[in-house]
């Protein structure tokens, strides 16, 4: 039987953790429980389930790992906007959703609907007739579409040979299909999340295509609406640049957080999956008095 240890107070030591995954709740193939127990079995103990704009899987995640000894933390990963820019915060949610975010997931789950009518109108430009139907399809069911969908649909269609052209011609950063017209502001996210007493982390700095000047306008602007944390390392990272943003984020004593971004197995991530750490005595996350239960072992819940 697996017994969870405790997380070190150390971020660059930090053994089993991966605050930031993907379930079938949104654009992740496996179903929270099959999450839990892939995790389980590659020697995690303390994960996030981070599904974009969604908390669905929360439960069933919990339910799965109570069994077996890990420590699931509520969360979700927020789209908005910043200066014309669709960023993604990540909430980590000891108490789950409360306050300003009940509300905040019931407006990002219409502003998906909203933006994939809208990217749908846009890609039968391009030749994708029915693309919501096509879209729907690709999702499997009635969750709440992402572009993947859209790019699996594209592919299908053979418009394109695969989803990094689907993003990369139609879909990607300053494309046709990247619609954010939708999407609150970053300070409203950061906001929500504050109302239900979790902790705001931008998620993946190095992914925005921002020069470092850019990048730390958007940390100084996160600070100033409340959040706190960053992820220092999301999946895998050019090392010279990381060294740089912990250099940023320990200038703004801010938290540093990690995780994989797992998606689908098959590829060159799995949970746990992420670049190593540069040296840095950047606090973790999980150091913050908030997420304190988190760090402890992951005693089986009676
Ligand atoms: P959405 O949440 O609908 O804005 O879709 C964003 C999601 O698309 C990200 O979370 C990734 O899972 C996926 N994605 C973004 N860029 C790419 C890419 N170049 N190739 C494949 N998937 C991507
Ligand atoms: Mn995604
Ligand atoms: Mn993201
Ligand atoms: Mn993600």
């Amino acid at each position: 039987m697996t017994v969870s240890h405790a997380l070190t107070d150390s971020l660059v030591d930090a053994q089993g953790i991966d605050l930031h995954m993907h379930s079938t709740a949104s654009d992740g193939a496996l179903s929270p429980a099959e999450l839990v127990a892939l995790c389980h079995q590659r020697g995690l103990t303390h994960i996030a389930l981070t599904d974009h704009d969604t908390m669905a899987g929360v439960e069933a995640a919990e339910a799965a790992a109570s069994s077996l000894g890990l420590q699931v933390m509520p969360a979700t990963e927020l789209s908005c906007q910043w200066r014309g820019v669709n960023i993604h915060v990540v909430g980590l949610l000891p108490e789950g959703a409360q306050g300003d975010l009940v509300e905040g997931l019931r407006r990002q789950s219409e502003a998906r609907r909203a933006r994939a009518q809208e990217i749908a109108r846009r890609l039968e430009g391009v030749g994708l007739s029915n693309a919501l139907e096509r879209a729907q399809q690709q999702a499997g069911g009635e969750r709440p579409l992402g572009r993947p969908d859209f790019a699996r649909a594209l592919v299908d269609a053979g418009l394109v040979p695969d989803m990094a052209s689907a993003f990369k011609k139609h879909l990607g950063a300053g494309k046709r299909g990247d619609v954010k017209m939708h999407w609150p502001y970053l300070s409203e996210v950061v906001e929500w999340i504050r109302s239900a007493s979790g902790v705001a982390v931008l998620a993946h700095p190095l992914r925005y295509g921002l020069t470092r000047r850019k990048r730390g306008q958007l940390l100084d602007d996160f600070l100033a609406a409340g959040g706190e944390a960053a992820e220092l390392v999301n999946g895998f990272q050019n090392p010279d640049v990381t060294r740089d943003l912990a250099r940023q984020l320990d200038a703004r004593a801010m938290l540093g957080s990690l995780g994989s971004d797992f998606h689908f197995s098959g590829g060159p991530i799995a949970p746990g999956t992420m670049s190593p750490l540069p040296r840095t005595a950047l606090a973790p996350v999980w150091s913050h008095p908030t997420l304190s239960q988190y760090a402890g072992a992951g005693a089986r819940r009676t």
